[in-house]
């Protein structure tokens, strides 16, 4: 295990040396180092033994196929793009531990039921386009065509990078996986929060992920001089927002056990500090792993936008940008897991949620899918500091050869 775990953190280190920018890890979709990183996976997979070939949007995929006539697919993956700045496990350990999964069962001559997929997914991060998941939709058959004309800030195509990486962008339609041949979908993640640490438990089981909507909201007031201006003839846009900001707070806080709301980006115009606020553009994020009660949510809080516009006569436009509902990890992949954590010797099978979204989010409309979380150092991700200790990589790597022999023993 020890040489195993070596070769994990090896080729961590060999991804991270590859960015687009001096100093710290950069390989949005569609680089130069996007593509230099996704060349040496691909040399890794074949030297691993298996079928290795990049699809049209940059996905690498290695196949072990299975002897079993009308064998599904059984896929294991993460993704290999990162945010700018960004740490070195978010992404590659979960492909680097489906690689040696694979390795494991050719080492030792498992027979499997199922062919096996290690696919690295070329954008989950979306840091390019604003497009998450242009990976895995490719191969969940949800590639939307629009997103072609997407432009980076360069004014770059989407289409240009394909045309100028892979060829022909129609072909992406055609390299999905089918439904009918999928058997499921296993993702090993860094947690990105701090329950594992505080538990002090190297890995977890993942229940599902949250369902999340994001919308723009616009607070539009009046500008005026701060000196002169009385207080109570005033439409600080700012005021409104940050009314608004402390009733998202309230409402988050009030659900904590199954909501949370953010607004991390905001735009405050003209951003002067002797002019009144005209205009504050915002965003909002809240999520939940119940659905009808987001729903409901975004509702209470449009409607406490509304109010709050009336009272200031400031003025409000909502708009919903994304709405992704929640993924309930499979009952019985799960439990696949959960015997591979046990033999591991783990004190305890933790299962937790997922606020962040996954590239298991677009995998669960083709197939049953089912996530292991790995401790990080603080909680900490999208940053440099990200780190999982070589004690916490060997044992992931027990639970996913564990949970790989279960899956192969149930479907035998
Ligand atoms: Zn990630």
């Amino acid at each position: 295990m020890k040489l195993r775990t070596d070769r994990v953190i090896e080729r961590l280190n060999a991804l991270a040396a590859i960015s687009d920018t001096t100093n710290c890890i950069d390989r949005a979709y569609g680089t130069e180092a996007h593509t230099a990183s996704g060349d040496l996976l691909m040399t890794w997979m074949s030297k691993a033994g298996l079928h290795t070939k990049r699809d049209t949007i940059g996905n690498i995929k290695g196949v072990l196929s299975s002897k079993v006539v009308d064998a599904k697919h059984f896929i294991i993956g993460s993704h290999y793009d990162t945010v700018f700045d960004a740490g070195k496990y978010d992404g590659p350990l979960g492909i680097l531990l489906g690689l040696e999964m694979a390795q494991y069962i050719i080492n030792n001559d498992l027979p499997i039921p199922f062919h096996l997929n290690v696919i690295a997914f070329a954008d989950e991060e979306g840091s390019r386009f604003n497009t998450a998941y242009l990976g895995s939709s490719a191969i969940a058959g949800f590639f939307e065509k629009s997103w072609l004309q997407r432009k980076d800030d360069e004014g770059i195509s989407l289409q240009t990078v394909i045309q100028k990486n892979s060829g022909i962008s129609s072909n992406i339609d055609s390299e999905s996986i089918s439904k009918e041949n999928c058997l499921g979908y296993f993702e090993a993640h860094i947690e990105q929060g701090p329950v594992l640490c505080n538990e002090n438990l190297p890995v977890c089981l993942v229940n599902g992920i949250a369902s999340q909507t994001r919308v723009d909201v616009h607070w539009t007031g009046i500008s005026g001089h701060a000196g002169t201006y009385p207080m109570n003839q005033r439409n600080d846009a700012l005021c409104a927002a940050a009314e608004f900001a402390l009733a998202v707070e309230s409402i988050g806080k009030e659900h904590q056990t199954k909501l949370v709301a953010t607004i991390g980006k905001l735009n405050v115009i003209p951003n002067t500090p002797n002019v009144i606020p005209g205009k504050v553009e915002h965003t909002l994020d809240i999520r939940s792993l119940d659905d009808n009660f987001l729903m409901e949510v975004g509702q209470i809080l449009e409607q406490r936008a509304k109010e709050i516009s009336k009272e200031r006569k400031v003025n409000l436009v909502w708009n919903i940008m994304q709405t992704n509902t929640s993924v309930q990890c499979d009952k019985n992949l799960k439990r696949c897991l959960k015997t591979g954590i046990e033999k591991a010797g783990i004190r305890q099978v933790l299962e937790i949620s997922s606020g962040a979204g996954h590239d298991a989010v677009m995998i669960s409309k083709i197939a049953p899918v089912s996530m292991l979380f790995v401790r990080c150092k603080d909680g900490i991700s999208h940053n440099p500091l990200e780190y999982v200790t070589p004690e916490d990589i060997e044992k992931s790597l027990e639970v996913c050869d564990n949970f790989i022999k279960e899956l192969i023993h149930q479907n035998s």
